[in-house]
């Protein structure tokens, strides 16, 4: 009995398997975060009820317009006012198997004199440290690889996704400084932000601008300024996913 019963199941774990697993894309895929949402506020505006989650709702949405246009493929980790852990975010992006992560924030400063826009990629150590203790438990669906094996494909992954991610990052800086101007530029950043943890994909959390700033915060709510950033991010993120699916040199 047992060795039947064992083999049903092993059958029934890996018909289970199969279905999760997440079939190849042929059309580049790209997963975008808004920032926060529901009971996380995000940053407050200078304007009164303005919150970050609202702006980063409204920018991520322009940009998954723009990018669905140019025939990308866009999932969002949330499309209305929810609330999401930082988790969840990459996970879906990991079980998505997307070509590209874009986590989309407004900044605060504590004199509310800060302003302008930068674009953060995970440190060399924030890769190290999820490669070893952030995995997931069974990592990237993949056909025909087991567990373990997934796991050492994700751990490469996430190296050589390094550099994808620093090039979508000085793209965005780029683009971003054509719309916004040069003087606002803050940069390409190093740092363990813990929404990009664990992506096994190019992946960068860029900060659109101060939403406290008494100028900038009152510019970040206006439909035009909304419209020329994302403009400017899915130019970076559009130029990003031709690298992915280019084939090799
Ligand atoms: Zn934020």
């Amino acid at each position: 009995m047992l060795p039947v019963l064992l083999a049903v199941l092993v059958a029934a774990g890996r018909a289970e398997a199969d279905a999760a697993a997440t079939p190849p894309h042929a059309r580049p895929l790209v997963v975008l975060d808004a920032g926060h949402g529901g009971s996380n506020t995000g940053a407050t505006g200078t304007l009164g009820g303005v919150f970050e989650k609202q702006v980063t709702l409204a920018v991520a949405q322009l940009v998954r317009d723009r990018l669905t246009a140019q025939g990308i493929d866009v999932v969002m980790t949330r499309d209305r006012d929810a609330t999401l852990t930082l988790r969840q975010r990459v996970a879906l992006a990991n079980q998505r198997a997307a070509d590209v992560f874009v986590s989309i924030h407004a900044n605060a400063s504590p004199e509310r004199v800060q302003r302008g826009f930068e674009t953060f990629v995970l440190t060399a150590a924030g890769v190290d440290v999820d490669g070893r203790a952030l995995r997931s438990e069974t990592g990237t669906p993949r056909d025909a690889v087991d567990g373990e094996t997934a796991l050492v494909l994700d751990d490469l992954e996430r190296g050589a996704a390094q550099w994808e991610a620093a090039d979508l990052a000085a793209a965005m800086q780029r683009e971003l400084r054509a719309v916004r101007g040069a003087a606002g530029d803050r940069g390409v950043r190093q740092d363990a932000h813990h929404v990009l943890l664990g992506a096994t994909m190019p992946a960068v959390l860029v900060e659109i601008g101060f939403i406290d700033h008494p100028q900038e915060g009152r510019e970040l709510v206006e439909p035009a300024t909304q419209i020329a950033i994302a403009d400017a991010l899915a130019r970076a993120i559009a130029a990003a996913c031709a690298a992915a699916v280019a084939p090799p040199a």
